[in-house]
């Protein structure tokens, strides 16, 4: 049982506001009757906005990458190509899984920190016939946003279809599905839409069903798309929902239109950029190196004499703050803060308070109360 000073600020799963965990409390009922499906429609009502689209959306019971896998599967054929641009870690997994199917798979290879460049998935797709181009939206690993809008806009009129990862975007970055033209979206539910782990969903266009409706694609079963398809028409998915967790999505979706969409995504814009500066007073310097930033993870450097994890170990131990560092080749060198889900000021301000004496803990100079002195600054002017 965690400790009632335990935070919970990671970039995912992140903490579970109070009527989320009241929703998911509700009594158990039947996946196919009136009462789900009502739960269920409002579901699909309240995430198009957020996704920007008109498409059907298919739920899963599933994380974040059983989405991905389950994307891939459902437009990729046996030694068909696909173009994965991999800018992080979880650029990387997507071209794992694509490979792991037998797919003929090129990467993009970015410096991790930077942003996959628009020109560069033009060169690649006019020099070779791909299925698909698939692009982490928020790279977690990196703290770094894809610019959609450019990579869509180069595919419009191409059979390519663009795949998109926006497992840590959805709900704290803007994402614009139909006017960027994505066609197929995966995200799940532990991220900044506030719900606990368990629920994967993805929006298809009509351009990937067209793929997707194929009868020449990977071998699929619980993941067939076509089935999922079926089912949203009846308000409901092929197997057993899990119920709970989307009465919990429900009134998550809820909490988001009640404070509007466009304050939720200022707000993950304000707050993650006023914890990037607590940070920088502190001499934490922010990690990506790219035009987009993320709203809903802060990646920061770790200084030359300290080690990752040991920061991390300490705000745990010291203070009950739980935040992440890297299991990749960043590890010791990146640690990670997120920013998504539901953050207020005072949230950022706890943070830096718990990271100014875990690194004076550590021997690392700090002037007490720089973090939040930055941080209060740049909220104060910040709109
Ligand atoms: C969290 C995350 C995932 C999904 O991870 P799961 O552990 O499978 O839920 C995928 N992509 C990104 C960018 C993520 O941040």
């Amino acid at each position: 049982m965690a400790n009632s000073h335990y935070r919970l600020r990671l970039p995912g799963p992140t903490a579970v506001p109070e009527r989320v965990r009241q929703a998911i409390a509700q009594p158990v009922v039947s996946h196919r009757g009136p009462e789900f499906r009502a739960i269920f429609d409002r579901v699909e009502e309240l995430i198009q906005p957020i996704l920007g689209t008109r498409n059907r959306v298919l739920l899963f019971a599933s994380s974040g990458t059983g989405m991905m896998e389950a994307s891939l599967v459902n437009i990729l054929a046996p030694g068909e190509r696909v173009l994965v641009s991999c800018h992080g870690q979880f650029g990387e997994r997507f071209a794992a899984i694509a490979r792991a199917l037998g797919a003929c798979v090129d990467t993009l290879d970015i410096p991790w920190g930077r942003a996959v460049d628009p020109a560069d998935v033009e060169k690649r797709v006019r020099a070779a016939d791909y299925r698909a181009v698939v692009i982490v939206h928020n790279e977690s690993s990196t703290g770094v946003v894809a610019d959609l809008a450019a990579i869509g806009a180069l595919l419009r009129g191409r059979p390519t279809l663009l795949v998109v990862d926006s497992v840590s975007g959805m709900g704290g970055v803007e994402m614009r599905q139909d006017e960027w033209g994505i066609d197929i979206v995966a995200s799940s539910s532990q991220k900044a839409l506030m719900c606990p782990p368990g629920l994967g969903l993805v929006s298809m266009s009509p351009k990937a069903w067209q793929v997707v409706g194929r009868d020449d694609r990977f071998p699929r079963y619980y993941w067939d798309f076509r089935k999922a398809m079926a089912s949203v028409e009846e308000s409901g998915t092929p197997f057993t929902t899990p119920v709970a967790l989307v009465a919990g999505l429900r009134e998550a979706l809820e909490m988001i239109h009640e404070e509007g969409l466009p304050e939720v995504l200022g707000r993950h814009r304000r707050l993650s950029a006023a914890l990037r500066t607590g940070c920088e007073a502190l001499g934490l310097r922010s990690f990506p190196q790219a035009e987009m930033l993320s709203s809903t993870v802060v990646c920061l450097h770790v200084p030359e004499s300290l080690k990752g994890g040991d920061i991390v170990r300490g705000m745990y131990q010291r203070h009950g703050t739980v935040i992440a560092g890297s299991r990749n080749k960043l590890e010791e060198r990146v640690i990670r803060i997120g920013t998504m889900g539901d953050l207020r000021a005072g949230d950022i301000f706890t943070d830096l308070l718990h990271l100014e004496e875990t690194l004076h803990s550590l021997g690392f100079p700090v002037t007490p109360g720089a973090g939040v002195s930055a941080a209060a600054q740049e909220l104060l002017h910040a709109r």
